[in-house]
């Protein structure tokens, strides 16, 4: 693990990190959600009438898996799964520069706030802003203003004008922290751990030795009595999911990328240079699901509304043509092809510029 590498560079009484060590880490923590939702995409396109709402509800189930790992790592070793993998442990804050050992349970669970429930927050008003923006560069919000009230119109106009500042002056603060804490004017690097009070430090050789010697008391097989072992369960299992998670799931998701890319439609040209091979057959058409929505009797009726397709649009993640409002409207709705099933965003939406009267 780096906890032990990180004391290569040590060297002096020094405690604070470094901020190479520091953006290391906060890389490492960013890379776990797009692993476990690329993980749950892949699940739910292999088989979309069984797994596919595993994709809708990916967001929630990242955080209650994120809620279980992050609180076992701050229990049991004082820091976030990223913080402990390169060495860190979160310590309370004192103004003055001088850091006591360790942090409550109160800056805990404050600390699991700022892990689990910021981050979440922040993603579903990034998801917000998204489709509100689109509604509004696509007219979508302007024609609705005569069928819904117009003070929610306008709170959805303020929202697209504001937040964007909003980001901003937190992307600021972020930046205007690593700057003070390079410069070494303060011994924080994050405005939110600020506001908790909570900052990190290196683990000592005495952190190192106290959680190997956890590691041997909190196993099943180190209970005397049943009862003990029995109580134990729960604990090795979210240590085994942590480890799984921190070392295990970012080689898994550099596999599936890898293999997507390697079959992917953009690179079938590099793909067949390299191997030679004739071009392959077109892809088969893919499998209405058992519950999706029936398919019209023409072709060129939308499976939706069922009339003749009035700005006909491919929805690129299973190829069916729809009208562009009665689409747009279902994957805002449920995220996934009507048809099939196959999980799906409004942005694979592709315009069909072809004669409507054919
Ligand atoms: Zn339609």
């Amino acid at each position: 693990m780096a906890e032990f590498a990180a004391h290569l560079n040590q060297g002096t009484a020094n405690a604070n990190p470094t901020i190479f060590e520091i953006v290391a880490q906060e890389s490492m923590a960013t890379v776990l959600r797009p692993a476990v939702s690329y993980g749950l995409k892949v699940l739910a396109t292999s088989n979309p009438d069984r797994w596919g709402w595993l994709w809708r509800v990916g967001d929630e189930l990242y955080v209650i898996l994120d809620y279980i790992v992050q609180n076992h790592y701050l229990k049991n070793f004082g820091g976030s799964i990223s913080e402990h993998f390169y060495g860190l442990k979160r310590v309370f804050n004192v103004e003055n520069g001088e850091s006591s050992g360790g942090i409550s349970n109160y800056h805990r669970y404050l600390s699991l706030i700022m892990l689990v429930a910021v981050p979440y927050a922040k993603l579903k008003l990034d998801q917000l802003f998204e489709r509100i923006r689109e509604e509004n560069v696509t007219g979508y919000l302007a024609s609705y203003s005569s069928r819904k009230r117009s003070y929610f119109l306008q709170l959805k106009r303020v929202f697209i004008y504001v937040y964007p500042w909003l980001h901003f002056t937190g992307e600021t603060a972020i930046l205007s922290y690593y700057l003070l804490y390079i410069f070494k004017f303060c011994n924080v690097h994050s405005p939110l751990l600020h506001v908790i009070g909570v900052s990190l430090q290196r683990l000592t050789r005495q952190d190192m030795l106290a959680h190997s010697m956890q590691n041997v008391n909190t196993g099943v097989f180190s209970g005397k009595t049943l009862t003990e072992r029995i109580s134990a369960i729960p604990r090795s299992l979210a240590h085994l999911l942590a480890s799984v998670l921190a070392n295990g799931l970012p080689v898994i998701v550099f596999f599936l990328k890898f293999i997507d890319w390697w079959y992917s439609s953009e690179n079938k040209g590099a793909v067949q240079a390299v191997t030679q091979l004739p071009i392959p057959p077109p892809p088969p058409q893919p499998k209405p699901a058992q519950h999706g929505v029936k398919l019209p009797p023409h072709p060129a009726q939308c499976p939706l509304c069922k009339k003749v397709c009035t700005n006909p649009t491919a929805l690129s993640s299973s190829g069916y043509v729809f009208c562009y409002p009665c689409i747009y409207k279902y994957l805002n709705q449920h995220g996934c092809c009507p048809v099939t099933h196959l999980p799906s965003a409004s942005k694979q939406l592709v315009r069909l510029y072809v004669d409507d009267t054919n």
